[in-house]
């Protein structure tokens, strides 16, 4: 269910513009507007989940399908032999700032380990 608040939600809509590169039934996934690597795309689903904290029981397939999402765009964006890294942020301590659910999919370049 959309949440007219939501920022992503209306990405979703294509109330807010956005460089989308891959989308399926229930995905969607565009490019972060401040990157932090070459590639830093962000998948969600096109349901509104607010984060991992709360997500229902019955959300198997939506996560499943969001994770096949991320193996798709890293598929398009050539990241597939060098590697990347799927991030995602949940509540205050985990930085995150847009309240639905979002993997960051960040490459193109060695990434630091741990974040900080
Ligand atoms: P979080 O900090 O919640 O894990 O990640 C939210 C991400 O959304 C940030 O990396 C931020 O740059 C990105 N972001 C915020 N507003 C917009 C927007 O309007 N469009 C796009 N494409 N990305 C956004
Ligand atoms: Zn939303």
């Amino acid at each position: 269910m959309k949440d007219p608040s939501c920022l992503f939600c209306r990405i979703v809509s294509r109330e807010i513009p956005a460089d989308i590169v891959h989308e399926t039934e229930n995905t969607i996934a565009f490019r972060d507007i401040a990157p932090q690597a070459p590639v830093h795309v962000l998948v969600i689903p096109k349901e509104h989940v607010t984060s991992l904290a709360t997500i229902p029981d019955n959300s198997e397939a939506l996560l499943g399908q969001l994770m096949a999402a991320v193996r798709d765009v890293a598929s398009i964006e050539g990241l597939e032999d060098s590697g990347f890294r799927t991030v995602l942020n949940t509540g205050p301590d985990g930085g995150q700032e847009v309240m639905h659910l979002h993997a960051h999919v960040l490459g193109g370049r060695e990434l630091m380990w741990p974040p900080g």
